[in-house]
């Protein structure tokens, strides 16, 4: 498994994977073979996180090698992550109480040895340990194993949730505050209340091709419980005023100015922010920053190409920068949280159109946002 921090890489990752495997996708999308056969899934999650290829650019290319029945389900899926976006959109304070409730645990558990144990592998679970030690070397994890790694954390090890997702946002190249914390939430039951997920050895074994024996876990928890209630504070994402020759800022979820809904406009400067681990709440691994740095490196030298003028900067140097400055919306999560509490009224945002015809159907779950799912591919294909 080899994540090359390259948009033609990323391209020629999801062309081979509309040619050749898309069509198995739902039927073999649950197996895990392990980190060096990924062909049953896109693994292009690192991409599209990064806004190196978009979901439109995904979705309009995979319908036109294959009819949308044919390809329902990864369509589903693609559309998850921007459904768990709009959805902490809509409540954004999901996410600071989760940083809040973080802060706590992690000084209560920082010589906890059961959680020590879990994150350097050392558990008395093969599977988890064979994991723990996948991810801090591919950087990446299947989808069923992110359940049943997550299951096992909380309901196995007994272990806080908020601390399993810092682990997975240190270490995934994908790290995505949305679908990681909703994704969490969701294991726990704290997301769909009462409602967990729960690993179990045949399942895991089933998945898994047998590889992994001596799996005895919790297989009858209970959910964990929160009982605060979130509700929806904000609902319009209008895009701010253009003209011709501002700055643009370009943050780490949306990388490619090319696919960009503005890509037309005329900017003076084009500055690629790149946030080190001084300003976040939750460390990065340095291979992870090195990754976002690459794939920065990797688009400035494209736009250079194409005569834009463009460079990095550093998230802190937004502070001195006094102009009126217009930005490819960040999204909740780190970048935000440093707009919002250094008070950089000067900074004003430009949505996807996907996003805007999207996140107003996520008020409620998924099974629901489904339904729209037609509507919103006609709006934007
Ligand atoms: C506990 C937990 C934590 C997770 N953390 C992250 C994260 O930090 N970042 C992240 O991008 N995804 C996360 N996911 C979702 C999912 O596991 C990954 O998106 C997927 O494994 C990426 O591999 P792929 O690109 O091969 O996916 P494919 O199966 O090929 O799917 C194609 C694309 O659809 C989207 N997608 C697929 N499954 C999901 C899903 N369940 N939720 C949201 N989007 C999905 C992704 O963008 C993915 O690239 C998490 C899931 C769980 C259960």
């Amino acid at each position: 498994m080899n994540f090359k921090p390259s948009k033609a890489f990323a391209i020629e990752k999801l062309q081979n994977f509309i040619e050749k495997n898309i069509m198995n996708y739902s039927k073999l999308r649950n197996f895990d073979y392990g980190p060096d056969d990924r062909s049953n899934i896109s693994c292009l999650s690192p991409y599209i996180t990064h806004g190196i290829i978009s979901e439109e650019e995904v979705i309009n290319k995979s319908l036109k090698k294959n009819s949308f029945i044919k390809i329902e389900k990864f369509i589903q899926e693609v559309l998850w992550r921007i459904y768990w976006k709009g959805w902490l959109e809509l409540r954004p304070n999901v996410w600071s109480d989760y940083l809040e409730d973080l802060k706590k645990i992690k000084e209560n558990f920082q010589y906890n040895e059961n959680y020590l144990n879990a994150i350097s592998g050392k558990t008395n679970i093969e599977c988890f340990n064979y994991w723990v030690n996948e991810l801090k070397n591919h950087n990446y994890l299947h989808n069923h194993v992110r359940m049943w790694f997550a299951s096992i954390w909380i309901f196995t090890l007994g272990l806080p949730w908020q601390l399993g997702a810092e682990f997975f946002m240190k270490y995934l190249f994908d790290g995505d505050c949305a679908s990681n914390t909703l994704g969490w939430r969701w294991v726990a039951g704290v997301q769909t209340k009462g409602k967990n997920y729960v690993a179990s050895e045949w399942n895991i074994k089933k998945f898994t091709n047998n590889r992994f024996d001596n799996i005895k876990l919790n297989e009858n928890p209970v959910p964990i419980v929160d009982d605060r209630n979130y509700t929806i504070l904000k609902s319009d994402f209008l895009n701010a005023n253009l003209s011709e020759n501002q700055h643009l800022l370009i943050f780490e979820n949306n990388m490619s100015f090319e696919q960009s809904n503005f890509n037309y406009q005329l900017f003076k400067n084009i500055y690629f922010v790149f946030n080190g681990n001084e300003s976040r709440q939750i460390k990065l691994d340095e291979k992870v920053l090195n990754f976002k740095r690459s794939l920065i490196n990797n688009q400035i030298e494209d736009l250079k190409n194409k005569s834009l003028y463009c460079k990095m900067i550093n998230v802190e140097d937004l502070k001195n920068m006094k102009e009126n400055l217009l930005a490819l919306y960040p999204s909740v999560g780190e970048n935000l949280d440093y707009i919002n509490s250094n008070n950089l009224k000067n900074i004003s945002f430009l949505y996807r159109k996907i996003d805007q015809c999207s996140w107003k159907y996520c008020n409620k779950g998924f099974f629901n946002f489904k339904n729209y799912i037609p509507k919103i591919i006609q709006e934007f294909i």
